[in-house]
């Protein structure tokens, strides 16, 4: 004999039932079966609604009616009952028994728990009448038997506790006698020893199934659902979840206990003892493997089996000086809890004595604060404890697996990886039996914690990054485009999952959490919502994603205001705008600072040379300890463009206008020209090198004329290049003379900086710097002669997308 137990989704509609009939008649070919059915999807839910609205006084309570009806009656026509009429009479009846409960209640304004069981019990009665009668049509030899004839309980209603003995013996009478191949049960509903309906708790389908495997002690229980097994972990909420092939019975009860609504959490309980395997599989894809719960020792993959979570909790804290060292405290507490019939989730106890902390469902928390504070009258009003203190919107995640106690620092690991991602841990229990760690966290970082926990134990070589762009101008626009290109690359290769969930340019900005499409982000930005620095960063924190990195390349100084929001979000800052590193060093500071305290890098490679790995350099250098005796370079692209150009045979206005055109300046020439851009740049060298510094402690020896300098508009100071062109000229002709090349050079020597043109000698290697090229010598402690010295291209909008690219690939190995 096989007993299968079908869930709501399985029998949520015709289509599925019928698939339900091909799976039991195929069974059924070879062996007798039992078949034990849900209510429809959702109509203990609208069951109980309507109650709820009934008692309220609510009319609305007969709409909800009338779609219950609806929802059967759609059923019914779409399986095309022959004998309809007395199928329809038999529903019709059980419909009109339950508008009169139900105008009852309204009357009489009030809803009991044993009211409301036998309003429930509507649901599998009916659903399993339905099945029934369509396998008969079909002339399959199918028989309904009311589980509430054999099932039998106390009066505990919402929950009720089965009589096994009289249950067992009632079952293994009914099936002595049975003369039909298969028979429908409805799963959830019983009886008490007085006759009256009660239920086996919300989800007690599968309890019933395990009663009835465990009465007749065959050899498989078949739980049938609609996903292909238990997983990993929620799959609702982590795509990546894949299903567990073969899980214990304490395993599966853990999950189960915590929140993976798979499995009843009972069910197990009935079984175990006779070592019955539980499979569960996937109505809507039979042919799928599953998962198989029993004794059988399985080879562990990961020591962490699953992980699950369960919402609605409310913390309880009873605190006080008067609490420690005198026993007897946690016994009260228990015992107002378990006078009040609530159910303690989770329990964590200080070893200071000072405080204990329950989990508890969120509905039943008013209750228990009541019942506390009521007992603990006379401590509270002697200030021995304080007032029972409730948190509510909490939600518990737990690590499950019968082997994490043969592995250290899994806890470790567990709570390291929440903290990553800022996701505050509000109490933590882990039972001496390690079978279980869990821990107390905000429900709105919920998603977040079981993403990042699966990808942590389960997905362990790919990590997600979740990047947000702000500025898809030039160097954005570049960035995007070398993100689309390299992907695939970046998942084979390096396990790195990039999304783009975030683009913003000062128009628009979107984001989508299961990441932007590459292929069109273009017009899908262009029909986004209005651009805002503050709504980006609003949006960016709400989507709570792991691994996020905001990623500026603007320059825009109030984009750089904002770094510190991000990283105290835990949110990584990679950025191209300058302004934030070479601000003043108490900000500076502070990012360092916050990115170390929050964990979330604050990378800045292409504010120094474009892609070229400058910083990066320079910090490992400083992180293997070494020192930095003198920097010397050439860092303006800029600059080297104008001096390459600028001869006896060029005039400055043109070379410099040339510049401005082919976009090596920027649209205001000075910041390049005055050497600001530069002495930014050396500035943020010399941070990097330890040292305490201001961008007015940098030495700028400008060489423009007097009327540059003091110049109002863009355009009058183009005037003055045009009117100062002997000043000009005698630098070149003096460069000329000593057969030297004009550079501009940024130089930090015994903690001091400057910036000003130089000439440079032949044979010095800066003397053949072509183009826009950057070029950076280190001497150090390790290189104290012959410097280390980093060279190439040092702008361009494709150089420095890839710098960024690199910041955002460092943060992903990390
Ligand atoms: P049924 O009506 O068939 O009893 P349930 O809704 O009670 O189905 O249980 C199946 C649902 O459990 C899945 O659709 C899924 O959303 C949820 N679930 C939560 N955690 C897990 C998990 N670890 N593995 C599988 N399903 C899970
Ligand atoms: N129909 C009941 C519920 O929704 C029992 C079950 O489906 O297992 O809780
Ligand atoms: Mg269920």
């Amino acid at each position: 004999m096989k007993v299968l137990k079908f869930g709501g989704t399985s029998v949520g509609s015709s289509e599925n039932i019928n698939k339900v009939i091909d799976i039991l008649e195929n069974y059924g070919k070879t062996d007798a079966v039992v078949c034990v059915v849900s209510a429809v999807g959702g109509i203990t839910d609208k069951l109980l609604l309507t109650g709820k609205q009934a008692q309220n006084k609510e009319l609305a309570y007969k709409d909800t009616l009338n779609l219950i009806k609806d929802i059967h009656f759609g059923i019914i026509n779409e399986l095309n009952l022959g004998n309809g009429e007395n199928i329809t009479k038999h529903v019709d009846n059980e419909f009109t028994a339950l508008e009169d409960l139900l105008n009852g209640i309204y009357l009489i304004n009030e809803l009991s728990p044993k009211t409301s069981d036998k309003l429930v019990s509507f649901g599998e009665k009916l659903s399993s009448y339905i099945i029934a009668e369509t396998m008969k049509n079909r002339g399959i030899s199918a028989e309904r038997k009311n589980s509430q004839d054999i099932i039998i309980t106390n009066s505990n209603f919402t929950r009720a506790e089965v009589d096994f003995k009289v249950t067992n013996a009632n079952i293994q009478d009914y099936f002595k006698s049975a003369s039909q191949n298969i028979t429908i049960l409805p799963g959830f509903v019983s009886k008490s020893k007085l006759g009256e309906q009660t239920t086996l708790g919300r989800g007690g389908s599968d309890f019933t199934a395990a009663i009835v495997a465990a009465a007749l002690k065959v050899d498989q229980l078949e739980i049938w659902t609609d996903v292909s097994g238990m997983f990993t972990t929620n799959p609702k909420l982590v795509k990546q979840a894949y299903p567990i092939s073969k899980i214990s019975y304490q395993e599966a009860m853990e999950l189960s206990h915590f929140g993976a609504k798979v499995l009843y959490p009972p069910t197990v309980q009935p079984v175990l003892s006779l070592g019955i395997p539980i499979h569960i599989k996937n109505t809507m894809e039979p042919e799928a493997v599953g998962t198989i719960i029993s004794n059988d020792v399985v080879e562990e993959v990961t020591p962490v089996k699953g992980i699950s979570n369960i919402s609605n909790i409310a913390l309880l804290t009873l605190q006080g000086s008067g609490m420690v060292g005198i026993p007897g405290f946690s016994k009260r507490l228990f015992e107002t809890l378990s006078q009040e019939k609530i159910n303690i989730i989770m329990i964590t106890q200080a070893s200071s004595e000072h405080s204990i902390c329950l989990g508890i469902d969120d509905k039943e928390a008013e209750r228990a604060r009541v019942a506390i504070d009521f007992a603990f009258e006379n401590e509270i009003a002697l200030q021995k404890i304080d007032p029972i203190i409730v948190e509510t919107n909490l939600s518990i995640i737990a690590l499950v697996g019968d082997n994490m106690k043969n592995h250290q620092g899994i806890s470790g690991k567990m709570f390291s990886t929440l903290g990553k991602n800022n996701i505050n841990i509000r109490a933590i229990a882990q039972g001496a039996s390690e079978k279980n760690i869990s821990a107390v966290i905000a429900e709105s970082d919920v998603k977040k914690a079981l993403n990042t926990l699966h990808e942590q134990f389960f997905e362990s070589k790919t990590k997600q990054l979740n990047v947000f762009i702000t500025g898809v101008g030039n160097v954005g626009e570049r960035l995007v485009e070398q993100i689309k290109q390299q992907k695939k690359y970046l998942k084979e290769n390096l396990k790195i999952n990039l999304r783009v969930a975030g683009l913003s340019n000062s128009r628009k900005m979107i984001f989508n959490e299961e990441g932007i499409d590459l292929k069109n982000w273009k017009t899908l930005l262009d029909s986004g919502e209005t651009a805002s620095l503050k709504g980006f960063f609003e949006n960016t924190k709400n989507l709570n994603l792991r691994n996020s990195i905001f990623v500026d390349v603007t320059a825009n100084a109030d984009v750089a205001n904002l770094y510190a929001d991000y990283l105290r979000q835990s949110i990584g800052v990679v950025a191209c705008n300058k302004i934030a590193c070479s601000s003043d060093f108490k900000n500076y500071k502070l990012l360092k600072e916050l990115s170390l305290k929050y964990n979330a890098p604050y990378l800045f490679e292409t504010n120094v040379g474009a892609g070229l790995p400058i910083i990066d350099t320079l910090g490992n250098l400083m992180a293997s300890g070494d020192k930095v005796n003198s920097i010397q370079a050439v860092l303006s692209g800029s600059l080297n463009f104008v001096f390459n150009n600028f001869t006896d045979e060029t005039k400055f206005y043109d070379v410099v206008k040339q510049a401005g055109a082919e976009g090596y300046t920027e649209p205001d020439p000075r910041i390049d020209l005055s050497g600001v851009d530069v002495a930014r740049k050396i500035l943020i060298l010399a941070r990097e090198s330890g040292v305490e510094m201001n961008l007015e402690d940098i030495e700028n020896a400008s060489f423009l004329s007097e009327a540059g300098l003091k110049s109002g508009s863009v355009n009058d100071f183009y005037e003055t290049l045009i009117k100062d062109e002997a000043h000009y000229q005698s630098l070149y002709a003096s460069a000329k003379a000593n057969n030297c090349q004009l550079k501009y050079v940024a130089q930090f020597n015994d903690g001091k900086a400057s910036v000003g043109l130089e000439e440079i000698p032949e044979g010095h290697p800066f003397y053949n710097l072509e183009g826009s090229d950057n070029i950076v010598m280190f001497y150090t402690q390790r290189y104290p002669k012959q410097p280390m010295i980093i060279k190439g291209a040092g702008a361009g909008a494709d150089v420095t997308a890839s710098g960024l690219f690199a910041d955002i690939i460092r943060i992903g190995n990390n």
